[in-house]
């Protein structure tokens, strides 16, 4: 199995020169912090994905997960790795130092995580629920809970779990029944069943907190009468160290397409009817804390698009450089030409450059909006910082549902890419593909991103915050449209832009209407064509400034060209990659625009 490979070039140009996540380094909270340390990080992250993490992706996904008398074991390499990369504290890479954190900004957390998904996805998900968890505790939990349970989850000692599927309760959260009883000393007991829980049960460490959505008596029907709870797997003596087992169990793991490396629970609270939880918050509140939650998860999982595609496109690449298979399509009536490498074929040429393209557009979408969340805890401008909040919350639908689609395509292009070898176990494509699917379908479906979107995220504040990426759009066209080698993109994406803005105005026309039904069959598409102009702009930016780098490395050094120096070989194929998207991808967005401006309705009348 190749080892684990990443575009550390890439990484550090989306962060350094497109990004410059260096100038945070000038806010308070990161002090003392610049491009030299940042740079070391990325540097020891991806060592320690490569070396430590990457030889784990085939043996959990051959080995799988145990299940026995009631416990999960993980795959036994999981446990000595899990010690290596909790004990050097990069399961609180972004937390407050005051809970044992190391005080990165989200976007630097957002990188070595896409390392970590790319490297082994199902060994990512202990440190990723535990920091999501525990952060859910630090900020709505009491001061009691916090300094209980988070900096021993931070610090990896215990890991942490989402909780809120159950069997008749998956998109409609709304309908869960799981209860929780209040007891006099303030504690809860509760009482149910939740379904699919990632890491529900497993050996790596000697705790595991659960957050639960639970219904408290009386409670109003639907998400409003939903309360959260904290439950660990085992309870906590006066002193603080581990007492008797909680009334948690494991009662089934489920078997699946991929991912097997992690453990998927059926989990049952309280049969024997001594579960105790604490309450994270107000009774009620539950959605609120725990969609803090899942707005973390949901951009850890388009990460996992950006690592598992990426990691899927370096595979393919390089077996594309090695693999001889033909001639030259000019030589093809010449028995004896000489026999190429399968990268000299311009289709397969062009697959690459697809996912290059992609790989390169979901990592920039994914960063930027990591470092919306850094810009909007701490930009100087309290305007700014609200606008970077809004745009979090505009982005995020998008970055999880389009970023685990395009991961999931460029898995799809890389095995035919490698043809038959792509197929076979040997060559590690076959398991990105299967691993990445799922997320696709977990943190709310993409289909539930879209609804997001359009019901929630768009009609905020009259419209303003999609306004708001708008005029950032009509700048970058203002920026590029007299530019020498950009300027017909910019024009094809400031049409494109009409198209978008003529779009979001219907759906929104729709909704005013109360005509629900034809905004939701087509959101989807919407949501597609948004993320396309996103990934556009994003590249067209990057593409800018590598044009720019180019021609300044040519002014001090006019001899040298693309062939024979790697900088000036990147910034061009820079360049290539936001052109080749603009004319590749675009027209895909104009399509998705004119099926959203079609009006059609049969998919809603038909009778199936
Ligand atoms: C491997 C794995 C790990 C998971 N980990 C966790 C976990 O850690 N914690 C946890 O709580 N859950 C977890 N889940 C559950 C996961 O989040 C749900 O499967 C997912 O939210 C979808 O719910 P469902 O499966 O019940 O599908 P359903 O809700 O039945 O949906 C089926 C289809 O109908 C569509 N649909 C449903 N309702 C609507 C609607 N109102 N409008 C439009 N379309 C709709 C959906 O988009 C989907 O296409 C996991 C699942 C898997 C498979």
């Amino acid at each position: 199995m190749p080892e684990y490979q990443v575009d550390l070039r890439d990484v550090r140009f989306t962060l350094f020169e497109h990004l410059k996540i260096q100038n945070l380094g000038n806010r308070p909270l990161f002090e003392d912090q610049d491009q030299e340390l940042y740079d070391s990080v990325l540097v020891e992250s991806e060592r320690l994905n490569r070396t430590v993490v990457s030889p784990l992706n085939e043996i959990g996904d051959r080995e799988g997960i145990r299940f026995e008398d009631g416990k999960v074991y993980s795959p036994e390499a999981y446990h000595v790795a899990y010690k290596t990369l909790s004990g050097s504290g990069w399961v609180g890479m972004a937390a407050d130092p005051k809970w044992g954190g190391m005080g990165f900004p989200q976007v630097m957390s957002a990188a070595s995580a896409e390392m970590c998904m790319g490297a082994c996805v199902s060994f990512m998900f202990t440190p990723g629920l535990a920091a999501a968890a525990a952060r859910v505790i630090a900020e709505c939990g009491s001061r009691e809970l916090a300094e209980t349970y988070v900096k021993r989850m931070f610090l990896g000692e215990w890991a942490g779990t989402m909780c809120l599927t159950e069997p008749h309760a998956g998109t409609a959260v709304g309908d869960t029944r799981t209860s929780a009883v209040r007891q006099s000393d303030g504690s809860y007991l509760l009482s149910g069943t939740k379904i699919f829980i990632s890491q529900g049960d497993h050996d790596l460490t000697d705790n595991i907190i659960h957050l639960v959505l639970a219904r408290t008596p009386d409670a109003p029907v639907g998400t409003k009468g939903l309360s959260l709870f904290l439950v660990p797997k085992v309870l906590l003596n006066e002193d603080g160290t581990l007492g008797d087992p909680n009334d948690v169990a494991c009662v089934s793991v489920e078997e699946k397409m991929g991912i097997h490396g992690s453990s998927t629970c059926t989990m049952g609270f309280g049969e024997n009817g001594n579960c105790k939880g604490w309450i994270i918050g107000e009774e009620g509140a539950g959605m609120k804390h725990m969609f803090l939650m899942m707005n973390e998860a949901r951009i850890e999982v388009g990460l996992q698009g950006v690592g598992i595609g990426n990691a899927a496109y370096q595979l393919a690449l390089n077996y594309a450089k090695e693999r001889v298979q033909g001639t030259r399509v000019e030589d093809m009536r010449d028995p004896n030409a000489e026999r190429v490498t399968i990268i000299d074929h311009p289709n397969v040429r062009r697959m690459l450059m697809e996912c290059k393209a992609l790989g390169e557009g979901i990592r920039a979408l994914c960063y930027r909006t990591a470092l919306a969340i850094d810009n909007s805890r701490t930009a100087e401008d309290e305007k700014e910082r609200e606008r970077e909040k809004a745009l979090v919350e505009l982005l995020t639908p998008v970055v999880k549902a389009y970023s685990s689609e395009a991961g999931f395509r460029m898995t799809d292009l890389a095995m035919q890419i490698l043809g038959g070898a792509g197929y076979i176990k040997d060559y590690g494509v076959e398991q990105h593909m299967r691993d990445v699917r799922i997320a696709a379908i977990y943190e709310g479906t993409n289909s539930i991103q879209a609804l997001d979107l359009i019901g929630r995220k768009l009609p905020r504040a009259g419209g303003r915050d999609f306004m708001n990426v708008v005029s950032q759009f009509d700048r970058t066209v203002e920026d590029l449209k007299n530019h020498p080698i950009l300027g017909k993109a910019a024009q094809s994406f400031a049409e494109t832009k009409d198209k978008l803005v003529a779009c979001t105005m219907a759906l929104a026309g729709y909704q005013m209407q109360n005509d629900m039904r034809y905004p939701v069959q087509i959101c989807k598409q919407y949501l597609e064509l948004f993320g396309d102009m996103l990934l556009a702009w994003l590249l067209l930016q990057q593409a800018e400034i590598a044009h720019d780098r180019f021609h300044q490395i040519l002014e001090e050094d006019p001899d040298r060209t693309a062939k024979d120096h790697p900088e000036l070989r990147f910034y061009d194929a820079k360049v290539k990659t936001a052109q080749f998207f603009v004319s590749q991808f675009l027209p895909r967005a104009r399509a998705n625009a004119a099926r959203i401006e079609s009006g059609d309705r049969s998919a809603i009348e038909v009778t199936f």
